[in-house]
């Protein structure tokens, strides 16, 4: 109902419900003394949300930060491209100039180079028409309920309830959240950057010839063992993992002891110097790293 709903404009249903709530439609939650008509379909509508994206006519209906636009997801949930607190609760009209195109100066002042480069690719309708609905995967001979069934049910497992275990790790919030999104497969590493079409290729940027993905990160980078090596030349002997599966286990079962803890930490510092590294070519000296993983370790409880 909810689809039909958005795909028959002409419909009397949408008609009444779109004069009376507008595009509000897509904000999150019903609020109190709505219709029952308009519970239902708004109901519907948060189900379909993961495949269907905005197709960006006049952009007066979309909200940069909360729906989806680019490629598969909102800006939300896609993790450091962009400037998302400045354009939160703007339209993506914003982003563009009186006759409706792209206005360059306001996109490279909120989002990285490839998500401009990226944005400016999106088939951009007339100006004089409203923002529409399509679906995400237009290939696809699945029907769209069965879509959703399988979006909602990928976001429920992994993202809520599969990594409960972090908090245990009890780290500070930047570094609980590095691995958060590392673990749930949203951290901007080559190969989700390339698979996105915001990079050209999937090899890591500091030199190891191999497929930057989450394995890579956590345990096989170059870098991430010339630091390991340091720590245990150091008197710190932090475990080694031959997969992820090892690895996630591993830190499951111990989260309370202190060397796993510096191996999380020293994750986090890996990646935190290879952004450096890719963004302007500056390098922390290794062995400063180790003394900064040891003295933040000391600090937590
Ligand atoms: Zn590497």
């Amino acid at each position: 109902m909810a689809w039909m709903f958005l795909q028959n404009k002409n419909s009397l249903l949408h008609k009444i419900l779109f004069k009376k709530f507008g595009a509000k439609i897509w904000e999150e939650g019903v609020k109190r003394g709505a219709t029952t008509t308009w519970k239902i379909i708004k109901e519907g509508i948060d189900y379909p949300k993961p495949v269907v994206r905005w197709q960006v006519n006049n952009g007066h209906s979309i909200n940069i930060n909360a729906d989806n636009w680019i490629l598969d997801r909102s800006l939300n949930r896609w993790p450091a491209t962009c400037n998302t607190i400045d354009i939160d609760d703007k339209k993506v009209s914003f982003l563009m100039d009186e006759e409706g195109n792209w206005n360059s100066k306001k996109l490279s002042e909120f989002f990285s180079e490839d998500m401009v480069k990226l944005i400016k690719q999106i088939e951009k309708g007339m100006n004089n028409i409203e923002d529409k609905i399509e679906l995400v995967h237009t290939n696809t001979r699945k029907i769209v309920l069965a879509l959703c069934a399988e979006a909602n049910s990928v976001q429920t497992d992994s993202k809520y309830s599969k990594f409960k275990w972090l908090k245990k790790l009890k780290v500070d919030q930047k570094v609980y959240l590095f691995w958060w999104r590392e673990l749930n497969g949203a951290l901007p590493t080559k190969e989700w950057l390339c698979y996105r079409r915001l990079a050209n290729t999937t090899e890591c940027p500091r030199g190891c010839h191999e497929n930057e993905d989450t394995e890579h990160i956590i345990i096989n980078c170059s870098m991430l063992k010339v630091l390991l090596q340091k720590l245990r030349s150091c008197g710190f002997n932090v475990p080694s993992f031959q997969d992820l599966d090892e690895c996630t286990m591993a830190l499951k079962q111990r989260a309370d002891k202190g060397l796993v803890k510096i191996y999380v930490l020293a994750v986090y510092y890996s990646w935190r110097s290879r952004n450096m590294v890719k963004h302007d070519n500056s390098k922390i000296p290794i062995a400063y790293t180790a003394v900064e993983i040891i003295s933040h370790v000391s600090h937590l409880q």
